[in-house]
């Protein structure tokens, strides 16, 4: 134990976390249950989904396990869009 204090879900854990985050649904940690999962950035910063590349990081308060992603269900503008001015 104690690989550097960074503690990972198992991908199948990540995955639950990771779509009910994706769903807008209550988190909650899928190893031991907690409802205490820190969020960044914060889902009130809606300016923060409009970042394709921003990685999500969900931790919990608890366990310490984390999960990171980057939101896919971002509409995302087109590079001709951009450069057709
Ligand atoms: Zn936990």
């Amino acid at each position: 134990m104690g690989r550097r204090g960074i503690k990972e879900y198992r991908a199948h854990e990540a995955l639950q976390l990771i779509l009910a985050d994706r769903d807008h649904e209550p988190l909650s940690c899928p190893s031991c249950g907690h409802r205490t999962i820190q969020r960044t950035p914060r889902r009130r910063l809606t300016a923060a989904w409009r970042d394709p590349c921003r990685h999500v990081t969900l931790r919990c308060g608890k366990c310490g396990r984390q999960a990171v992603y980057v939101p896919r269900n971002v509409t995302q503008p087109s590079d001709s869009q951009l450069l057709a001015r």
